[in-house]
């Protein structure tokens, strides 16, 4: 056993944390819910290491075995647990590119890790546990009980978790099961919780935050905005990314009333031609994009807008490629976040024809970051004085 800080006298853990807000408020919660179990952690070396991983590109999951290869060539003796999307996607996987993984679990389940671990050190053997629990079967919201730790200025809070969208690239529909939503009272009270404590912006995510409340009775994201927004201490409020359709007039209003909802609004746009959006399976067209930037642009004329978009999608040519360009530029989007297309295995993507030769995805993505960097100095312009 390595050596004992003086709070708690339990084994020590690190986490390793790959990915999206999603993923960091659940490194924070599970971390949480280690110290509750009477845990330490520690950086330097721990009797358990947690690489909690991420899938939502080749890169991602090549990342995510790396991390834990690594963590185990750090801490030989340590019990590593290997959970996140990364895990509920390719378990089987696991077993052949990350052997060093004595612990597996997916997105689901995480609220029992402790006991998992405790009783796996007790056991002092080496057999791989793996606990990977089927997704879109019925899964409520899973609550961590317990007060997430974050070392960041900006703590997160997750409000909901899943998809019903089905995007033809998308992996990680899979990796996160139906849309769920949490109870508000819990939203409220970790809001309060992080705001009492000092903290002077808390971000709020989801895997499609547009989707908050579908599942439960009298509230959706602006309502529950709302309720946050009543709390009396100094903070901020910040969205991250959400898709387009959720973008909706009742929200963009209390956005613009709100004295502490920043205006701001990560909205993937995917592809600037509405052919490819279709070939994407995306719920929107580049004009219903255009109208809900124009529109937020009128109850905030400050916003800011950032967007993701994906280069190389199969079947794109190079005429979809400029309209995608024509389209950032002529919306004047702040900040664009360029992904160059990553086939994930199983989507229906993968085996669409067209798959975009990697010079020329390779070309475009460098004319795109080109744009990215033109537009967002342009919005950086505009704020001087
Ligand atoms: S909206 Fe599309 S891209 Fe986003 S999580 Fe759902 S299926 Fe994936």
């Amino acid at each position: 056993m390595s050596e004992k800080n003086a709070k708690n006298s339990g084994p020590s853990f690190d986490i390793i944390t790959l990915g999206c807000p999603l993923n960091q408020y659940e490194s924070a919660a599970i971390e949480g819910l280690l110290l509750k179990h009477g845990l330490n952690r520690s950086r330097d070396k721990s009797d358990v290491v947690i690489i909690n991983s991420c899938a939502v590109t080749q890169a991602a999951a090549r990342r995510s075995r790396k991390e834990a290869r690594q963590a185990k060539k750090k801490n030989p003796n340590a019990l590593l647990v290997l959970t996140g999307c990364y895990s509920q996607l390719y378990p089987r996987d696991i077993e052949k590119l990350v052997p060093e993984a004595d612990i597996v679990v997916g997105t689901a389940g995480r609220s029992k890790l402790p006991e998992i671990i405790l009783q796996k050190l007790d056991q002092k053997d080496r057999e791989k546990r793996v606990l990977i629990q089927q997704l879109h079967k019925g899964e409520e919201f899973e609550e961590f009980d317990a007060v997430p730790k974050f070392y960041r200025h900006r703590p997160v809070i997750k409000i909901q978790e899943g998809c019903n969208q089905f995007c033809t690239f998308c992996a990680v529909i899979f990796a996160r099961g139906k849309p769920r939503s949490r109870g508000p009272e819990r939203i409220i009270e970790e809001a309060e919780a992080y705001a009492a404590s000092g903290h002077r912006e808390i971000i709020i995510t989801g895997t499609n935050m547009g989707l908050y409340g579908i599942d439960l009775e009298d509230i959706n994201l602006p309502k529950l905005l709302k309720k946050i927004d009543d709390l009396d201490y100094p903070f901020r409020i910040r969205l991250s990314s959400i898709e387009p359709m959720g973008v909706t007039e009742e929200l963009m209003e209390v956005m613009a009333k709100s004295r502490r909802i920043c205006h701001y609004l990560y909205m993937p746009l995917q592809s600037g031609s509405s052919r490819i959006l279709k070939l994407m399976g995306r719920n929107y067209t580049v004009e219903d994009y255009r109208e809900i930037v124009e529109k937020a642009r009128k109850f905030m004329p400050d916003i800011s807008i950032m967007a993701d978009i994906i280069v190389g999608f199969p079947g794109e040519r190079d005429e979809d490629h400029r309209k995608s360009m024509e389209t950032l530029r002529s919306l004047e989007i702040s900040k664009i976040h360029v992904f160059p297309y990553s086939p994930r295995p199983g989507t229906p993507a993968e085996a669409l024809k067209g798959q975009v030769r990697p010079d020329i995805k390779k070309q475009r993505v460098e004319e795109m970051n080109l744009l990215a960097e033109e537009l967002s100095m342009n919005f950086h312009k505009k704020l001087l004085g």
